[in-house]
């Protein structure tokens, strides 16, 4: 579910995340690991099946996560990727749009992003780390304002299929969700500009220690 080769293109270029790639890997295999999220296959199966689709654009500075094709799709192409987005529910975090197909999801996260967002420094530039960052949304939304590199962690595998849904159509954006719990990030990575945790803090049974 990870395309380690991209992943390790974009932290080989920064000195301190570089490092942390052989350590990184094992959490990754283990945070992936069949025997314990019995479901893995079938996501993949699901990401497998995902059409091709070229894009023309892509917004990431609105309310919807949105996915632009250069064509409309056929009546045929667009019913199947809905079914196929489907099998990946529950959709939690949202809203996204995949080339006019919306993504109504349980919560509205554009509405605390825009709470959020002019209290924020720019983040034009920034390498940025998301803990408990769900499918990404948030993540999407920092590429909007122009972040360098966005590594989102949550321990959930659904999340990252869903991430992956999203990533499929656009590779090249420097955004990866690594399937991690915050437990297993180095006590001194000194990598980020910027650190966001939102809505994780209450689920934590030590919330002093995932502030430290
Ligand atoms: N940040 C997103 C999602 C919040 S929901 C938002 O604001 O909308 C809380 C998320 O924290 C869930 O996706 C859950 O999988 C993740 N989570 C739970 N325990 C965690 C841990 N120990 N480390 C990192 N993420 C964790």
């Amino acid at each position: 579910m990870i395309n380690l080769t991209t992943l390790h293109g974009d932290l080989e270029k920064h000195r301190h995340l570089k490092s942390w790639i052989p350590e990184l890997t094992k959490h990754i295999e283990v945070g992936l690991c069949p025997k314990r999220y019995g479901d893995l296959a079938q996501w993949q199966a699901t990401l497998d099946k995902l059409p091709t689709v070229e894009i023309a654009t892509t917004n990431f500075r609105s309310h919807n996560i949105e996915l632009n094709a250069a064509a409309n799709l056929s009546e045929r192409d667009r019913g199947h990727l809905e079914e196929l987005l489907r099998e990946l529910h529950p959709w939690r975090k949202g809203p996204f749009n995949f080339f006019g197909i919306h993504i109504d999801t349980e919560w509205r996260s554009d509405w605390k992003w825009e709470r959020i967002l002019p209290h924020l420094s720019s983040l034009q530039g920034r390498t940025i780390l998301d803990v408990g960052c769900g499918n990404g949304y948030h993540g999407w939304r920092m590429i909007g304002e122009g972040a360098r590199l966005v590594l989102g962690i949550d321990p959930n595998p659904l999340f990252l299929a869903q991430f992956n849904a999203v990533k499929k159509y656009t590779p090249a954006s420097p955004f990866h969700l690594l399937p991690m719990k915050a437990e297993q990030l180095p006590r001194n990575l000194n990598a980020f500009d910027t650190v966001f945790s939102m809505g994780v803090l209450y689920h934590r049974r030590s919330p002093f220690d995932h502030l430290m």
